[in-house]
């Protein structure tokens, strides 16, 4: 058998997939979508009038359960979940670590030996303990011998999860330690909405007194790639890594961008309606579908909705992605950098504000009152990101995002906000004028005229990091795999400061008997003149940029543990704990879990990397200098002149040198990883892994891609990027 078996099997195996059907429920979306939800109609028709009552005002004011109620709400849950054939249910939740987690216990509780009830208490509603032990807890579970529990959140329905097998009614729910610490993504995310949304709803109603609510949104676009699952298993590191620690860019690249505007391909569309559906029917809102720029790279996205919602559904949806596309033979990849040298993948965050009455508080408005609240938010939200630059780096960074930002097409680590020229005049206009009198009254503020519409496509920068697009922010350095929360939490709780800075010396200026249109506008004024330097409408991805924003002062952090760093400086803590979000000693606990979480990631590539250099790559030389070998003996014993054969003897010679080379590297980068391993400290540790042990990965791979282009395609045994990418 050749080397390359396992390669050329899974391509046959890729290439002779049997077509999959999928049956849609309905023609209409309209019939199925939500029917995994207990969403108002199931709980209408299997709630009283005073639970239903309950849980809508959870919902809306996020007023809480009592335990009677709850007890009703349990009743009726089950009794809906069991008409739809549901066994089991289980506490959801959103550990720091992966993406989701669960615990299914079943409805059914015996009664006698014989005989049994379907049971589901309001207790087991509202309050679970997980076996939590295994979920990363920073030293907050070992320093106070907490336990975790997990604790329903009303805000966000429940749904339930059919894998064929059975089905699970799924609660979404908060994790936090015994003593009250958040464990998760949740639990800080609903205190950060809930500093933003009573701050910016104070600030409302400087211009409109019937406002009673505003509710932030989030509308996630999600990149990601599709290969085939034969190939994706004949890949140790993308297994095991999630990305391609080996392989030489396919020649042909994105250089034609065919598959941009290409049609998508019949297997992929067939997936992406299987998926789509079964989303559907869990509520998600999904509206979009389009091939990305890379080969193999394809997006989605959902219409917006509450933020919590929206990051519930988009970890969901990950689920149900991952789920699907192995009925389909293939395997979904979130890595934000699966494939050197091309298009990583995103999840770009779009956020806005909205109020009850209906008004999306980032989108202009044509009434110069409307105008005036739409500048104050959105000057105040340039404040927050020029304030707090390295905490929103922070709150993007990640072992896999890091190979993506600054690289083909994606945002740089430099934190900076795009507005369009449009907006950048009107934000000069306020800066550079005098309030201006109008005749013979007292003095009135001219506010700069905004069209409503504001931002045509020829107005759209794809390079920058932070972006404003006509009527919300788009945050665009998130990576694809990660849960949205972690900016979100930064974001909402950096504006929910900024605006109630903003009120403060608001407050202060109407005290004084400054008029409200004035006192406002000197504020903005001043705030404009101070975050001048985090507007920038250039190229991101030019090096010309690197220099100007140094010049600035803005920084470029492009390492996992630096870009950590921010969230324990003084400044952060007192940011979430001011703002009731979290508190140091639960910051201090997440930014270690995400500190060791680099290091583990970077101590698994580098063992695969070792690993493959030594059982796959080196093997395959071996192969093939035999083959060489070979000829060249039989070519001399056949008495051919020596410059005949030489060139097989000069590659041999030439496949030694990169083995040899690379020998030494893994030997070195091994050696490397120890002295790290010895280190106790867990951030010098982490700085070790970047600095001392991830280096070696460059090296290795530069010399192991050599060999792909010199080895035979028969003793190659990895498959090949032209092969994982160019799926049909
Ligand atoms: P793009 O041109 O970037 O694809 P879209 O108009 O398709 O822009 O919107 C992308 C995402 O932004 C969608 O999920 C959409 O629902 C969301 N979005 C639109 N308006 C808002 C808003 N007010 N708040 C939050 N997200 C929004
Ligand atoms: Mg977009």
């Amino acid at each position: 058998m050749s080397t390359s078996a396992i390669r050329l099997n899974a391509l046959q195996m890729a290439q002779n997939r049997p077509k999959v059907n999928v049956d849609l429920p309905s023609d209409k979306i309209s019939d199925y979508f939500g029917s995994q939800v207990f969403g108002d109609k199931a709980m209408k028709a299997h709630l009283s009038k005073e639970a239903y009552k309950a849980i809508r005002a959870a919902r809306e004011t996020g007023e809480k359960i009592d335990r009677d109620l709850a007890e009703q709400v349990a009743a009726g849950m089950r009794q809906w979940a069991v008409t739809k054939g549901v066994t089991h249910y289980t506490h959801w939740f959103q550990p720091l670590t992966g993406t989701t987690a669960e615990k299914h216990d079943a409805f059914f509780d015996p009664i006698s030996d014989t005989e049994s009830v379907e049971k589901f208490t309001g207790s087991a509603l509202v309050q679970q303990e997980p076996d939590a032990s295994s979920f990363p807890s920073g030293g907050l579970r070992n320093t106070f011998e907490a336990r975790g529990y997990t604790a329903w959140d009303p805000s966000s329905p429940v749904f339930i999860v059919d894998n064929k097998i059975g089905k699970t009614l799924c609660i979404p729910t908060i994790f936090v330690s015994y003593t009250g610490e958040a464990l998760d993504y949740k639990a800080p995310l609903l205190k950060s909405l809930h500093a933003l949304e009573s701050a910016a709803l104070d600030v409302c109603r400087y211009f409109d007194k019937n406002v009673k609510k505003v509710q932030a949104t989030l509308g996630i676009e999600q990149e990601y790639f599709l290969i085939d699952e034969a190939l994706y298993n004949a890949r140790p590191d993308l297994v095991i890594t999630g990305r391609t620690l080996f392989g030489y860019s396919a020649a042909k690249g994105q250089q034609l961008e065919d598959h941009y505007f290409g049609s998508i391909p019949e297997r992929i569309f067939a997936y992406m309606l299987d998926f789509e559906t079964e989303a559907l029917k869990l509520g998600i809102p999904l509206k979009t579908r389009h091939n990305e720029v890379a080969p193999g790279q394809f997006e989605c996205a959902p219409n917006f909705e509450d933020i919590n919602l929206a990051i519930d559904h988009n970890q969901l949806l990950m689920d149900v992605m991952e789920k699907i596309a192995r009925r389909h033979g293939l395997k979904v990849l979130f890595h934000e950098k699966p494939f050197a040298g091309i298009n990583g993948s995103g999840k770009h965050n779009n956020w806005s504000m909205g109020t009850d009455t209906g008004v999306n508080l980032l989108s202009p408005g044509n009434t110069p009152n409307k105008n005036m609240q739409f500048l104050t938010f959105f000057v105040n939200v340039i404040k927050a990101v020029h304030d707090y630059p390295d905490l929103l780096r922070a709150s993007i960074a990640s072992t896999e995002n890091e190979h993506r930002l600054g690289a083909n097409e994606a945002p740089p680590s430099i934190i900076s906000v795009f507005i369009g020229s449009q907006l950048t005049g009107v934000l000069h206009e306020i800066e550079s004028n005098k309030t201006k009198k109008a005749e013979g009254k007292a003095e009135s503020i001219q506010f700069p005229r905004i069209p409503e519409i504001l931002l045509d496509n020829t107005d759209r920068n794809r390079t920058s990091p932070f972006a404003f697009t006509g009527n919300k922010f788009e945050f665009r350095a998130v990576g694809s795999s990660a849960n949205s929360a972690s900016p979100m939490i930064v974001l909402n709780t950096i504006v929910a400061n900024q605006l109630r800075e903003f009120q403060t010396a608001l407050d202060a200026l109407l005290k004084k008997g400054t008029k409200l249109d004035a006192a406002i506008i000197q504020i903005l004024r001043g705030y404009i003149k101070a975050s001048k330097n985090i507007l920038f409408e250039g190229n991101g991805y030019g090096d010309e940029w690197k220099k100007e924003a140094e010049k600035r002062g803005l920084k470029n952090i492009t390492e996992v543990p630096n870009a950590l760093m921010a969230y324990v400086d003084d400044a952060a803590l007192k940011l979430f704990e001011s703002n009731g979000v979290l508190s140091a000693k639960e910051v201090h606990a997440r930014y270690e879990i995400l500190v060791e979480e680099f290091t583990k990631k970077i101590q698994i590539e580098s063992r695969v990397m070792g690993d493959i250099t030594n059982t796959n790559i080196i093997p395959s030389a071996v192969s093939y200098q035999l083959k060489l070998a070979d000829v060249s003996g039989k070519m001399k014993e056949l008495g051919m002149k020596k410059d005949t054969y030489e060139v097989y003897v000069r590659t041999i010679e030439e496949i030694s040198g990169y083995v040899t080379a690379l020998k030494r590297l893994v030997f070195e980068m091994v050696e490397a990883r120890k002295r790290a391993n010895h280190e106790e400290d867990v951030v010098q540790r982490a700085h070790l892994y970047c600095y001392e042990v991830k280096p070696y990965f460059q090296e290795i791979r530069y010399l192991a891609d050599k060999l792909e282009r010199i080895i035979e395609n028969e003793c190659w045994q990895l498959p090949k990027y032209r092969e994982l990418l160019f799926l049909r």
